[in-house]
């Protein structure tokens, strides 16, 4: 967790600190999202969160929204210590209600629901005080709604701040303390001038630094992770060629240097010469002391005949990953322990992002018991390794940015992301030594074509499959039977919902002339035009 006292150096040590403490709303981490992105280091942490358990100080605290009613007999309610913690704080929408809930016990179902626009009044105070937040702000700028509760009268103390047409009390202050209510949603695109009050309170009210900057992050990384190896120390961790793991991989080598192993598995259904660029990239590129394990016989000899279930494929590559994995960890352990460099293997690096802490931190209702995040439970069988989790704290343009201050090259940090199973779940049907070679082949020409059309980038993800069919074609004159290779790409912003990339046909043209010319045992090309959903990203 991120409270844990064990970390020497944890962020919210480092940087001016504000804590969201979430309510359930479905953009409370939009919040915290919107505040780094004024360099303001911000943690998001369940609205039960004991301030007593607390190790740290916020310099400001910030009530999300939620799916309850803050009059329920079950509703969630903050700690009230939160209250005398004497630094400012800022409720949004189920927020707001909790702070006029806490002062006065005065909100109550509204007569109708109130979602969408809406246009704000700010109320211009003489003293100037309460209004701080809405600075640089003019009236009638737009707004977003979605609640069903309003206060019925103003807790004592207060002065309402801002209102629009349906919400008398869209904006509350304490006329002495630093407490303020808004009851629509900053932190969403709706609210166009949201950011703007968000650093309001952050950095003017607040007073927050803003050097939560990635340069910044790896000073103060580097010093967490040597704090917490130890000079003798040593970790393990896989890496695969994405940006997670190189990152991550990258930041250890400048925190330990030898004494971080990197293990790349060759499943034999990575990319087209994958392994070898990545071990290039890895070891002459970044320095990073790295094993490749060639497993790709043992892969590829268990998925053969697998030809049903794709969950198969998907459970026989992750055990054997486990597998070797363990096995290379148990020969570089052996070999470390017996060197001068000595200290043991205690460590395994991981890649975890922000928001798989979140996910697993948000508050899912008040019966709901909070998942713990750490769940090494026997991955490494038998070395008892502790999880180190350098981007545990990081969204993913943020692990880009770092990619890029640390030095790795522009094309591997702005990577597409690659399943673990690799091409085996792009080719539907056997997995066989044949089949990866046509689907490698076709895959890579895709790639190529896209990156020297300048699409890279605006693409969120692309490949291409291999489909269990074939069809009749004539090349040279002479009736062929071949296999369709089938292409996906899409955008998407978070990978939940996505949409097909619409290439112009000279492009689609292009690569279908050159995969069918240059691909034996291809002798059709078809574009996937599926949404997600219904369909997914991947085909298997
Ligand atoms: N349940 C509360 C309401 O409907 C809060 C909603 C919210 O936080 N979005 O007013």
């Amino acid at each position: 967790m991120a409270t844990d006292t064990s970390d020497p150096i944890p962020p919210h040590k480092t940087f001016d600190t504000i804590l969201v403490l979430d309510f359930g709303s479905q953009y409370s981490h939009l919040i915290t999202r919107r505040l780094r992105e004024h360099n303001v280091y911000c943690e998001m942490l369940p609205c039960t969160q004991k301030l007593s358990e607390l190790s740290w100080k916020p310099k400001g605290v910030i009530l999300s929204g939620g799916p309850y009613s803050v009059y329920w007999d079950d509703a969630p309610h903050v700690d009230p210590a939160v209250f005398d913690l004497n630094v400012p704080i800022l409720g949004i929408c189920y927020g707001l209600q909790e702070i006029a809930w806490h002062f006065g016990k005065n909100v109550h179902a509204g007569e109708k629901r109130e979602y969408g626009h809406a246009y704000l009044k700010i109320e211009k105070q003489r003293d100037g005080h309460v209004d701080r937040l809405f600075k640089g702000l003019e009236d009638d700028v737009e707004v977003w709604m979605s609640h069903g509760d309003k206060l019925s009268n103003m807790p004592e103390d207060f002065a309402i701040t801002a209102t629009t047409a349906n919400a008398p009390f869209a904006g509350i202050a304490h006329k002495q303390k630093m407490l303020y209510g808004i009851q629509f949603h900053p932190e969403v695109t709706h609210t166009p001038k949201g950011r703007v009050l968000l650093r309001n309170f952050a950095v003017d009210i607040c007073q927050c630094k803003t050097d939560w900057t990635m340069g910044k992050f790896v000073d103060q990384e580097i010093a967490r992770i040597r704090a917490l190896v130890g000079d003798k120390g040593q970790v393990i961790g896989a890496v695969s060629g994405g940006v997670d793991s190189t990152v991550a991989a990258k930041l250890m080598q400048e925190a330990i240097g030898e004494r971080f192993h990197a293990v790349l598995v060759d499943n034999g259904v990575l990319r087209l010469n994958e392994a070898k660029q990545v071990k290039e990239t890895l070891t002459k590129g970044l320095g990073i002391n790295l094993t490749v394990v060639d497993a790709s016989d043992r892969f590829l000899g268990r998925l053969k005949g697998v030809t049903d279930d794709p969950e198969k494929k998907r459970k026989i590559i992750g055990n054997t990953f486990i597998e070797v994995f363990q096995e290379t960890a148990k020969k570089i352990a052996a070999d470390a322990a017996g060197s001068s460099r000595a200290g043991e293997i205690e460590w395994l690096l991981q890649g975890t992002l922000y928001p798989d802490v979140i996910e697993s931190i948000s508050f899912k209702g008040p019966s709901a018991t909070i998942k713990t995040h750490h769940n090494v439970g026997g991955l490494l069988e038998g070395m008892h390794l502790k999880l180190i989790e350098p981007l545990r704290e990081l969204f993913k343009d943020e692990v880009r940015e770092l990619g890029t201050n640390l030095g790795i090259p522009e094309d591997l940090v702005w990577r597409h992301p690659f399943p673990g199973p690799g091409i085996a779940i792009r080719i539907l049907g056997e997995v066989t030594p044949e089949q990866v070679r046509i689907a490698r082949e076709a895959d890579y020409i895709f790639i190529e074509e896209i990156k020297a059309a300048g699409l890279y980038r605006k693409i969120s993800q692309a490949f291409a499959a291999l489909l269990p069919v074939k069809a009749v074609g004539v090349m040279g004159d002479k009736r062929v039977h071949d296999q369709v290779i089938a292409l996906r790409a899409v955008e998407t912003s978070d990978f939940m919902t996505a949409d097909w990339y619409p290439f112009d046909g000279d492009f689609l043209k292009k690569v279908s002339r050159r995969i069918v010319n240059e691909v034996e045992g291809v002798c059709r090309v078809v574009y996937d035009i599926t949404s997600k959903p219904p369909g997914t990203i991947e085909m298997e």
